[in-house]
């Protein structure tokens, strides 16, 4: 159903010379346009920009307050004009996978975890989450192995979605579909078919964290969870998820072992277990800064063949620094 005509999201924009499209800001466009309303969902703040979901710009939230129904994109597909060959794709990048992952095992009794092996600017998306959809029969206790690993989708809660589901052109039975169907419990479930993504593991002080960005249409089906980096990370960490408390409570026993420096289980869980996501990103920034530091004394720049030897000092490679819009 979600194929007939108007239930697909689609634009004619394109260019023939086989340059990027600029979709986004192109208010003739679209998926622009539902992108774009997309992000009425967003919490008003005074003195600070809305959260974009392009193709090349980062991903800076405004907030923490309802983050995952509040923080949603609209992307252009292989459907449109411009085969999402454009700048209104926030799933461009992710699906390119420009940085290389490693798999690793710290020890036996903790899984497997991921880490980039190069550095990721802050507001990266990084890459997706894939899995099987997969629908409530996934509730804890029936299949709870699976639920270790499976992430939920569509809530209750997603009122805003379902206003702007039902201000569209949609066919009257496609739309109830789509509705009903919203407010089901549904979940990308990994375990048999995923990628890497599930790897990353939980940590009480995350570096990265999952948004929604639908194309085609607006049903669950139609979600990609796109795992988005929320501070500086440098080469050689471990890629992580705050998986929340009642996982931890329900996986770990309340016995914690991402190490983090915030770790609800270790030694100074007092002073962070109140902490707000700002101080949180402090101290993200302070141990970025401690390891830039670190890998400018390690990584010694290749000596530059010029004539000029006083010019050699400034010769250590540019880190460009990206900083918070809040
Ligand atoms: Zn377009
Ligand atoms: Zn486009
Ligand atoms: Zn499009």
């Amino acid at each position: 159903m979600s194929k007939e005509g108007d239930n697909t999201i689609k634009c004619q924009c394109h260019d023939e010379s086989g340059e990027i499209v600029p979709c986004y800001d192109n208010v003739s466009c679209n998926c622009y346009w539902i992108n774009q309303k997309m992000r009425s969902f967003q919490e008003k703040r005074n003195n600070c920009s809305y959260t974009e979901f392009s193709s090349f710009k980062p991903i800076l939230f405004t907030g923490t307050h309802s983050h995952f129904y509040r923080h949603v994109g609209f992307a252009c597909s292989e459907l449109c004009g411009c085969k999402g060959n454009c700048t209104n794709n926030a799933l461009l990048l992710p699906n390119k996978r420009l940085f290389p992952i490693e798999v690793f095992r710290n020890n036996e009794i903790l899984g497997f975890g991921v880490r980039t092996l190069s550095m990721i600017p802050a507001g990266t998306p990084v890459m997706e989450f894939t899995g099987e959809i997969v629908g409530d029969q996934l509730t804890p206790g029936a299949h709870w192995d699976n639920g270790d690993y499976a992430y939920q989708i569509s809530y209750r809660d997603d009122e805003q979605l379902r206003n702007l589901i039902k201000k569209l052109n949609f066919k009257p039975e496609y739309e109830k579909l789509i509705v009903k169907l919203s407010q089901k419990k549904y979940y990308i479930d990994p375990k048999v078919q995923g990628n890497v993504g599930r790897m990353a593991c939980h940590s009480c002080a995350s570096n990265l964290e999952w948004v929604r960005v639908f194309q085609k249409s607006l049903s669950p089906a139609h979600v990609h969870l796109v795992m988005v980096s929320m501070v500086n990370i440098t080469a050689g960490t471990p890629l992580t998820i705050d998986y929340g408390a009642t996982y931890t409570k329900q996986r770990f026993d309340s016995n914690c072992m991402c190490g983090s420096f915030a770790c609800l289980n270790g030694p100074d869980a007092a002073t962070y277990s109140k902490a707000m996501t700002l101080k949180l990103s402090m101290c993200h920034k302070t141990l970025y800064d401690a390891q830039i530091k670190e890998w400018r004394q390690v990584i010694k720049p290749a000596p530059v063949e010029s004539n000029n030897e006083a010019n050699n000092e400034n010769n250590l490679p540019e880190i460009v620094e990206i900083t918070e819009k809040s």
